[in-house]
């Protein structure tokens, strides 16, 4: 949702590229710049000069190209396994200032196909969220003497605990490319959950077309359950 612009110095030197894309224009004139190969003696392009580095493991230079997500709809499960990722920047939608009385569920996928677990799940999830909006209403009362705004976000924050990891949330993730490819490798993976797995694999097709010089070495395959796993040929970073 967020692309950076980049004030090519290129003239200064003699270099230019041949990418219209801001971020891997700033990552090659990185690159160039340690080797002050300006000239271009290997007469590659913007793309081949990145899947060089890439393939020679050179990582860190893809990390001067940032991209930022709107994430939304998945449930505080996977959201909780996403800002395990430490090279992120997180904005996450509050429980504690934002009511939760019309909240959204998600189901699971393996859940969805069962139509007698997704009645029981979203019964136990109306009665969570009737015992939240109790709670928020009992729990205000209690705190009459409190300024409406310090009693509303106290009675939210108390009452958000009965609220099941399935409640939906939103949050704006922001990374470098190096992070970006990192968090494909771990979770648009096998062994990741598949709500995690439809992260990673949309988060890929979006950076893919944008930045194909970068990305463009993954894969996405098929699983059995329909979701997909992401293969690089080159060594996770
Ligand atoms: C299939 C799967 C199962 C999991 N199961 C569990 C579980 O049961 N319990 C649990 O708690 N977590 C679990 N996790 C989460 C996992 O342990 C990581 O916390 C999460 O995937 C973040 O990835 P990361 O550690 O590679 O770090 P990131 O924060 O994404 O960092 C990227 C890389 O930077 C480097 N790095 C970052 N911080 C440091 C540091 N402090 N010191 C040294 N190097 C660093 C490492 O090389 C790291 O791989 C699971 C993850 C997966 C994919």
């Amino acid at each position: 949702m967020a692309w950076m612009t980049f004030d090519s110095p290129g003239t200064e030197v003699g270099w230019q590229t041949d990418t219209q894309e801001a971020s891997q224009a700033l990552i090659e004139f990185a690159g160039r710049q340690c080797y002050l190969s300006w000239h271009n003696p290997s007469g590659r392009n913007n793309r081949e000069y990145i899947e060089n580095m890439l393939k020679q493991g050179h990582y860190s230079v893809i990390e001067h190209g940032v991209a930022s997500f709107w994430i939304r709809g998945i449930s505080r499960a996977c959201s909780h396994e996403i800002v395990r990722h430490r090279h992120f920047s997180y904005s996450q939608l509050s429980q504690r200032y934002v009511a939760s009385e019309d909240i959204e569920m998600v189901i699971p996928p393996l859940v969805a196909d069962d139509p007698e677990l997704v009645e029981e799940f979203r019964a136990l999830q109306q009665q969570a969220i009737q015992v939240y909006r109790k709670a928020v209403e009992r729990l205000s009362e209690k705190l009459a003497d409190h300024k409406p705004f310090q009693r509303r976000k106290m009675a939210r924050e108390a009452a958000r605990y009965v609220l099941p990891e399935g409640s939906e949330t939103a949050l704006v993730m922001t990374g470098n490319f190096r992070a970006w490819r990192h968090f494909i490798h771990m979770r648009a993976s096998q062994q990741a959950m598949p709500e995690m797995r439809l992260v990673a694999a949309q988060a890929l097709q979006q950076l893919q077309e944008k930045f194909p010089a970068v990305f463009g070495d993954f894969s996405l395959q098929q699983l059995p359950d329909g979701t997909y796993e992401a293969i690089s040929q080159y060594h996770e970073m």
